[in-house]
């Protein structure tokens, strides 16, 4: 089968590779129908992901047909089209038992980023990936999904919707600010509305992400590069500043950032991955009252996800800014590499 394989920093092909098997009986064969590119398969590229090595099939993203089962998979069968999650997981040890998914304890992997596919394991870039723990780890797609609605709740929704919305304890009425308005922070803010939030402020530097920010949810736009920034947040939200800050970029500006515009008493919910370490004034926050949150997506929420892209209540589809075919892998690279100029959002690949 053919394959988009990470040959080392700066250095991947779509290229031959053999099938997968079913190593484990707990596991299915999917062949991918559709797959999309994360910001993150740009980080292990450039060499920022040590743990992953040469050799490795990347993707995390994907939906497809199953081609194979173990023999002790029962609640899915061959011909089933499935959404594959980023996070395979076990679904019933301790951990798994709370929804804790992204730390499975389970025998195949280790806790954290050994969970997610194209890391220690191959990925979703290819024409077939093998699935551990299929059970808990696909999810059927009904009748009526499209393929571009459903590659979305492979990573991007539920993350949004797990780390930003849930762990930022939304309530009616809050006013919110999202800093980032990539994929994730696009997630996040089109959950935030389930909550019932009333302002949705979206900060980028880019302005074209902003205008597709409205689309997604966004009642009030700021440029971050601007130098009354803070004054623009502050007054749209009356002096006192926001009740929840979501933090979807992962550099330690946006964080302080998000520190720096959120009320007394309110929320940070940090969801953007950091790979340096970030400032943290508790000097300052502690006497503001200030929670703040932080963790990897576990895509315990995707059936309910779901539920509600089938019923047309979310709109995944509007992330699909791309398409291509599998033979043209290198082009969506490129095409999703340079984002800034493409204005690409999610492309797809199918
Ligand atoms: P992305 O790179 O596509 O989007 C980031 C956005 O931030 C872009 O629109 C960019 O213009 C904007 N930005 C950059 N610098 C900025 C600044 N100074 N001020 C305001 N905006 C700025 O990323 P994404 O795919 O949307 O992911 C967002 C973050 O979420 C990343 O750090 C990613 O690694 C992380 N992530 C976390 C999890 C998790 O489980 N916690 C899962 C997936 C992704
Ligand atoms: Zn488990």
């Amino acid at each position: 089968m053919k394959a988009l394989v990470y040959n080392g920093p700066g250095d991947k092909s779509w290229t031959d590779v053999p099938n997968p098997e079913i190593i484990n009986s707990t596991d299915v064969i999917v062949r991918v129908e559709t797959t999309t590119i994360c910001g993150s398969d740009l980080h292990i590229l450039k060499g920022d992901v040590p743990a992953v090595t040469k050799g490795r099939i990347l993707g995390h993203e994907g939906v497809g047909t199953i081609t194979e089962i173990g023999s002790s998979v029962s609640t899915l069968s061959v011909g089933d089209r499935v959404i594959i999650s980023c996070v395979k997981s076990c679904g019933h040890c301790a951990n798994c038992k709370t929804g804790l998914y992204s730390h499975c304890l389970g025998d195949e992997g280790t806790s954290g980023i050994g969970w997610i596919f194209g890391h220690l394991i191959d990925g979703t870039q290819a024409e077939f990936v093998r699935v551990p723990y299929a059970e808990n780890s696909l999810y059927k797609v009904p009748e009526g999904v499209t393929e571009d609605q459903a590659v979305m709740l492979s990573d991007i929704l539920p993350t949004g919707f797990e780390i930003g919305v849930q762990n930022g304890q939304i309530k009616p009425g809050d006013v919110v600010a999202v800093i980032g308005a990539g994929p994730v922070g696009l997630s996040a803010m089109a959950t935030a509305g389930l909550y019932g939030a009333a302002t949705i402020i979206a900060i980028d530097l880019d302005k074209n992400r902003l205008e597709q920010a409205k689309e997604f949810g966004a009642t009030d736009t700021v440029v971050s590069s601007a130098t009354d920034w803070k004054a623009q947040i502050l007054a749209l939200t009356d002096g006192a500043g926001v009740d929840v800050a979501i933090e979807a970029v992962g550099i330690p500006q946006t964080f302080t950032m998000a520190t720096e515009i959120v009320r007394p008493g309110g929320r940070v919910a940090n969801v953007g991955v950091h790979g340096k370490p970030v400032e943290l004034h508790l000097e300052e926050l502690w006497i503001k009252n200030i929670n703040i949150s932080m963790g990897l997506v576990n895509t315990n929420t995707l059936p309910m996800l779901l539920k509600l892209v089938a019923q047309g209540k979310l709109p995944a589809e509007k992330f699909a800014s791309h398409h291509f075919s599998f033979d043209q892998m290198l082009e969506a690279y490129d095409t999703f590499g340079r984002a800034a100029e493409t204005n690409a959002l999610k492309v797809v690949i199918s």
